[in-house]
């Protein structure tokens, strides 16, 4: 069974074609700058060279039809005809309450992800114009939806509303929703099998921690706490968001800095985190070699950084009584040995231990915790398109 996986923004589109039989990727590319000029594909046939082609992708289903026509070409192509493409797993940002799974999309299910339009206004938009595209270019083909706050439905009341009137939940759903759910819920199923025990006995700290960055504690297979919360802007220091603020300071940006609305968005979402702080760049490659050279600003964003993962570390060990293992993923996570180290430094009381040696590792999945460690320390690269293509095969193969 040959599973699609989609993943749609508003003027790009990633998709990887997965062999189920073996999870093998069989191709893998980006269609980029979808209703713009200069659009083009950059597509990857496993075992050959990457490959850029020009293409006048003038909407998203001009790309779908372009990305079929390339996966069954006689050249770039692993397949020979559409049909062998059993099923598609879209990624889809936003499930609002009403998913807490995957599911098969049928007309009821694309209304439902339509009225979530108010919750991810710029997310949700492009996962629907994907879905559609699909759909006319693969009538036949079932299709699935796979929702990144999925996973984070199982966080108890308590956690997910805001201490603010109860009618802004109650009429208009403002709650922490929390994201990266398919990641965090790839890596605690990962991490359970590589300590070799089931995840319903285990406590377990994931710390995506990207671009976008968040923390989930996984107790008994389910997501209890997590950091983002109604927007991925909330939670962690990220590469340009800036993570929890005083919302007093939206006041104050507004009446002294005369900001309007749309500016302070913009600006704690893209101008803040690491970048805002260090003024280097919100990309940690740069930021370390900033530090390497002396500059005070990129130490302090990279401190800012450690500390507050090790605080959501602490929080969620006090939330769950207690955990068997903390988990680092995603580019920062599975790369950055000094952000790992300096995240889990002097927490030795609660049984965490890092080996120097170890902690060198990139991008593979190991154990780096020193052998007398009570809280096993994991290194796991995330797979969210595979994550999604074993969705959609459960779903479909039924
Ligand atoms: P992501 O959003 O998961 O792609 O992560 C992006 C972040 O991961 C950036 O800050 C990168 O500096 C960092 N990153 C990604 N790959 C590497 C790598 N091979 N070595 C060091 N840092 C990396």
């Amino acid at each position: 069974m040959k599973i699609l996986v989609i993943n749609t923004g508003s003027s790009s589109l990633k998709y990887q074609l997965i062999d189920m039989k073996n999870e093998a990727v069989l191709a893998k590319g980006l269609c980029d700058r979808i209703g713009i000029d200069n659009s083009f594909i950059k597509h990857t046939k496993i075992g050959s060279d990457t490959i850029v082609i020009d293409g006048d992708l003038t909407s998203h289903r001009s790309a779908i039809k372009k990305v079929i026509e390339v996966l069954t070409d006689k050249n770039t192509g692993v397949i020979d005809d559409m049909s062998e493409i059993s099923a598609v797993g879209h990624r889809i940002v936003h499930g609002g309450e009403r998913f807490h799974d995957s599911v098969i999309i049928d007309e009821d299910v694309m209304q439902a992800i339509k009225d979530c339009i108010d919750l991810a206004p710029l997310h949700n938009p492009p996962n629907i114009t994907g879905i559609e595209a699909c759909r006319h270019i693969m009538p036949d083909t079932p299709m699935v939806a796979v929702f990144d706050t999925a996973f984070h439905q199982s966080i108890p009341q308590y956690a997910y509303v805001y201490a603010i009137p109860y009618e802004m939940y109650e009429k208009y759903g403002v709650r922490k929703y929390g994201f990266h759910g398919t990641s965090h819920k790839y890596v605690a199923q990962r991490a359970a099998a590589m300590l070799g025990r089931p995840i319903e006995e285990l406590k377990i700290i994931t710390c995506h921690l990207g671009n976008g960055a968040s923390i989930c504690a996984v107790q008994y297979g389910k997501s209890v706490e997590t950091s983002m919360g109604f927007t991925p802007l909330d939670g962690l220091a990220m590469g340009t968001r800036s993570g929890t603020i005083d919302p007093a300071v939206v006041k104050y940006l507004m009446e002294t800095k005369k900001m309007s609305l749309k500016e302070i968005d913009e600006y704690l979402n893209k101008k803040s985190g690491v970048l805002g702080i260090s003024g280097v760049s919100s990309d940690f490659r740069d930021l370390e070699t900033a530090v390497d050279e002396g500059n005070e600003r990129a130490k302090l964003a990279l401190a800012i950084f450690c500390y507050r993962v090790k605080k959501y570390i602490g929080k969620y060990a006090a939330v769950m009584n207690g955990a068997d293992a903390v988990v680092f993923t995603a580019g920062i996570g599975e790369n950055n040995p000094l952000v790992r180290d300096l995240s889990t430094k002097d927490m030795e009381f609660f049984g965490i231990g890092i080996d120097p040696e170890k902690n060198k590792v990139r991008g593979i999945e190991m154990d780096i915790s020193t052998p007398e460690a009570k809280v096993r320390t994991l290194v796991i690269p995330t797979n969210e398109e595979l994550a999604i293509a074993r969705e959609t095969l459960k779903l479909t193969a039924k």
